[in-house]
């Protein structure tokens, strides 16, 4: 039996019950009056119950239902199991904007959502910082108040825009960004912002790489192709002398090519191989090495020293250091005037660590020149680092030998009086003298 028909039984017998009752005590005016005060009550409970149900109906989602029997109490079990499906439906989307929430904070992109009117409706803490915006601040405010350049307003201003745009930012200098609007529903956009500045930087240098490699190479190769036409075109009349002085003029050049190419080929595996194997080197060694290289290039033009009061041993990769160190000291021949003193050194770190390092009463270096020295290709005196054979990757290679082996280089200079570059290693390099040198 249903609730309805035994709501409807129920009423039925309350009715012919107090019509019984009022019968029995005064008649047909009795049982009406009875029948009356019987179907009020029966109408003031169900308006009671309806009361209720609406005070109920008012108040939030998940406040616990009436109890009640019968027809009203189907009615709330049905509502209490919708309000129940309601409820869980809600916080399975809550945590799904969540994970979508979570999702957009964690990428690397900065993401903006933009309304219909391109105010910022939503942002992710990445374009927080990319755009320098502030929630507080730049929520429900229109993106073109806050990104003003005018290749941005006209790559937004597009109905449908396409493509991404790469734009200087003005809000901070040196910024550069990628920003690609992507619209979905109702005229809302979605836009992406990444910043490029380290990418463009890394791109810039490609190219000038390759323009310098270019530049370095075209100028000898053009002097050899030069002096062998000459020579090719005079090779029966060319008196013999001159003839060799061309061929001797361009094995110069070819050799300038040769050395360079070398350079670059130590920078490219300093840069991408495994750190090198190392072992343990007797130092006294390859001080008198570096000395007797420095000597043989000044070929007594200086007076070239050497000072070891440092450890005997030093643990790391022989070819490199020793190229490393031999670049310091051919750099000291090189820009230091007849007559000049270079002191090739080798003390204790205060630290624990020991320090290689070469001084020259030489040129010195302008202050401005000594962040970018360790630059390829980067040379202060153009002309003389070519005449003196120099391919400008000398410190370029000295500062990533010396990173591979955790040293730190240190450059004091005072242009006109001379210069010193230090080279210092941590302590755990330096190793006991076990060849007891
Ligand atoms: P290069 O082959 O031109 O010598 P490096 O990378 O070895 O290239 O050096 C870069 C530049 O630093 C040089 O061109 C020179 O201008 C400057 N430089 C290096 N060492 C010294 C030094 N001891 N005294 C003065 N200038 C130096």
């Amino acid at each position: 039996m249903t609730p309805a028909l035994v709501d409807l039984i129920r009423a039925a017998l309350w009715l012919v019950s107090a019509t019984a009752f009022g019968w029995m005590l005064d008649g047909t005016y009795g049982a009406l009056v009875a029948v009356l005060i019987a179907a009020s009550y029966l109408v003031a409970r169900h308006l009671w119950q309806l009361t209720q149900l609406i005070r109920w109906a008012r108040q939030p989602l998940g406040t616990e239902t009436p109890s009640a029997g019968g027809l009203w109490g189907e009615a709330y079990a049905a509502l209490h199991r919708r309000a129940r499906s309601a409820a869980e439906q809600r916080e399975e989307l809550g945590k799904l904007l969540d994970r979508f929430r979570q999702a957009a904070e964690v990428m690397p992109e900065g993401v903006v959502i933009l309304d219909g009117h391109r105010n910022i409706e939503w942002m992710n803490g990445r374009a927080e910082v990319i755009l320098n915006l502030q929630p507080s601040r730049d929520l429900g405010s229109p993106i073109t108040y806050l990104l003003r350049e005018p290749e941005f307003l006209a790559y937004i201003g597009h109905s449908n825009p396409t493509g991404s745009l790469v734009l200087r930012s003005a809000r901070s200098a040196g910024q550069t960004l990628q920003i690609q609007s992507v619209p979905f529903a109702a005229g809302r956009s979605l836009l992406l912002v990444r910043d490029i500045t380290q990418l463009q930087k890394l791109e810039t240098m490609r190219r000038d790489f390759v323009a310098n490699v270019s530049h370095e190479l075209r100028t000898p190769l053009t002097v050899v192709a030069g002096f062998l036409e000459t020579t090719a075109e005079g090779l029966t009349d060319l008196p013999q002398e001159e003839v060799r002085q061309y061929l001797d003029m361009a094995g110069d050049q070819a050799k300038r090519m040769q050395r360079l190419i070398e350079d670059l080929l130590t920078l490219s595996t300093l840069e991408t191989d495994a750190p090198p194997s190392e072992e343990s080197i007797a130092m006294p060694d390859l001080l008198a090495e570096i000395r007797d290289e420095a000597a043989a290039l000044s070929a007594g033009r200086h007076e070239v020293v050497l000072e070891n009061a440092g450890p005997p041993r030093l643990s790391g990769n022989y070819k490199e250091l020793r190229s490393a160190f031999g670049n310091l000291a051919s750099n000291a021949v090189r820009y230091t005037p007849a007559g000049g003193r270079i002191v090739i050194g080798w003390r204790n770190a205060p630290d624990g660590g020991a320090a290689f390092s070469v001084t020259d009463t030489g040129l010195g270096i302008d202050a401005r020149d000594l962040p970018r020295l360790t630059e390829r290709f980067y040379r202060v005196d153009r002309g003389r680092s070519r005449e003196t054979g120099g391919t400008g990757l000398g410190l370029a290679i000295v500062k990533h030998v010396l990173e591979r082996h955790q040293a730190k280089l240190d450059i004091a200079s005072t242009p006109g009086e001379g210069s010193t570059f230090t080279a210092t290693f941590p302590e755990r390099r330096v190793t006991p003298d076990q060849a007891g040198s």
